[in-house]
């Protein structure tokens, strides 16, 4: 049973006679208790689906249900289900308690619980010593550590969070995404957060849908869109790619060998494929080995080293191979003498068959 389930939401907004669609043919089955993320490039319709399931919108068809209930014509204030911004929206008027506290005093909650509810939310955002303080008194992430209290008092079924973090520095961003997740342990609540940051994704989340242009492309672990990306979109949205196009040539009781630009690929992954199918094949940069020696063991690629760019942690190398650029990541734990490539270097890439992903 789903702690949010979406089925068939469609939802376009008319500006000037135009109709644009922002949702098409949402489906998603979001788990009790998991912390699942939306990911998608701006504009792709993240907003807009989280507000259609707090109910600021209502999709033009298909259902939610939260906790098992159709919300058709259930009203936001009657949703158990709390939103956090990206920009706060805190009263500026307001100390710390009293922003807490406001939705509890809304809704005639004794003064003596709503003081220990809001000083446990406080503490548990570890925020307590500013509770006499108004929101210009605060840091950025101050702030939106009380944006959290006032969404966490109401001890909501499910937390949505739209980019709650992305107006911070990135260092104060990487210590809330930690405090998050722990937090997110801790109550047991159903997150459903917004970002469009890849990384912040897969550090975060026990389930990503990837979005692109109002649809889900992938919905999975983080492990498994990384490693098994089925579209280009979700391939080079989600870290880099490198896309190899080819027609499929043989099936083997290993894999398929894909004929491309740089000769014959063995690839393990051939569910669903057949001979003379176009597809195109992906691999990750950091999967790609290079080498000096001639010895062919197959699957190899003939390449130039066209540049070399220092990132700290590893040395990312663009080739030319056949006339297309591929990218290779190598640890700089590795780069002793012999593994260390200079410029106009002719290398093998060796690409490994398990890592040669088949794309949709
Ligand atoms: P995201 O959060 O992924 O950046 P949004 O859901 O905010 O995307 O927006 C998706 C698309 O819908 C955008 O093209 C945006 O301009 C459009 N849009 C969102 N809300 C409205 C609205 N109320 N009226 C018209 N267009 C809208
Ligand atoms: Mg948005």
């Amino acid at each position: 049973d789903a702690a949010v389930s979406v089925q068939g939401v469609f939802k376009g907004f008319s500006t000037a006679g135009k109709v644009t669609q922002v949702l098409d043919d949402i489906d998603l089955d979001i788990r009790r208790g998991e912390f699942f993320s939306l990911l998608g490039p701006s504009g792709c319709g993240k907003t807009t689906l989280l507000r259609i399931l707090a109910g600021f919108e209502r999709p033009d068809s298909g259902t939610v249900l939260i906790g098992g209930r159709d919300m058709s014509s259930v009203p936001t204030h009657l949703r158990n289900v709390n939103t956090v911004f990206q920009n706060y929206a805190l009263f500026p008027h307001l100390n710390v308690h009293d922003n807490v506290a406001f939705g509890l005093k809304m809704k005639g909650v004794p003064i003596a619980q709503q003081r220990e509810r809001v000083a446990k939310a406080l503490e548990t955002v570890r925020i307590q010593e500013f509770a006499g303080r108004r929101p210009e008194q605060l840091s950025g992430g101050q702030r939106q550590r009380v944006a959290l209290a006032r969404a966490i008092v109401n001890e909501p079924e499910v937390l949505l969070l739209d980019e709650p973090l992305s107006a911070l520095d990135l260092k104060l961003r990487k210590e809330l995404q930690v405090e998050l997740s722990n937090l997110q342990e801790t109550l047991g609540i159903t997150f459903v957060f917004v970002t469009h940051d890849q990384e912040e994704a897969l550090v975060m989340s026990d389930r990503i849908a990837v979005m692109n242009r109002g649809r889900v492309e992938q919905l999975g672990r983080a492990e498994e869109l990384y490693e098994r990306p089925r579209t280009a979109f979700v391939a080079t949205f989600l870290g880099s790619s490198n896309l190899i196009p080819g027609t499929v040539q043989e099936l083997t009781p290993e894999g398929a060998v894909v004929r491309t630009v740089h000769g014959p690929l063995t690839t393990r992954h051939s569910a669903g494929l057949r001979v003379g199918q176009e597809v195109v094949l992906s691999i990750r940069p950091e999967k790609l080995r290079m080498e000096r020696d001639d010895e062919t063991e197959g699957n190899e690629v003939r390449a130039r080293v066209d540049d070399i760019v220092y990132t700290g942690a590893e040395n990312q190398y663009l080739l030319q191979a056949s006339g297309q650029q591929l990218v290779v990541f190598q640890l700089n734990a590795d780069i002793g003498a012999d593994e260390d490539f200079d410029y106009d270097e002719e290398v093998a890439l060796y690409l490994p068959p398990e890592s040669l992903v088949v794309l949709g």
